[in-house]
């Protein structure tokens, strides 16, 4: 990719990619998470626990609410 391109290198500009066959997610690095967040669970998330997760489900977590 080159300095020029404004689209997206993960996506194409499309939003969301699949990252396996079947699945495809938001892309999470032009998500302006602007859906809000939602808190994982305490338990069963390692060190994410209790980290804030967005809500488009683009997979981007903060260990602080944004
Ligand atoms: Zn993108
Ligand atoms: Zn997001």
């Amino acid at each position: 990719m080159t300095k020029e391109t404004t689209v997206c290198p993960r996506c194409g500009g499309a939003g969301w990619y699949k990252y396996d066959s079947n699945h495809g997610k938001p892309c999470e690095v032009c998500c302006d998470h602007g859906r809000g967040w939602w808190q994982l669970p305490t338990e069963g998330y390692g060190d994410h626990a209790g980290w804030w997760c967005c809500k488009a489900g683009c997979g981007e977590v903060r260990e602080n609410h944004p």
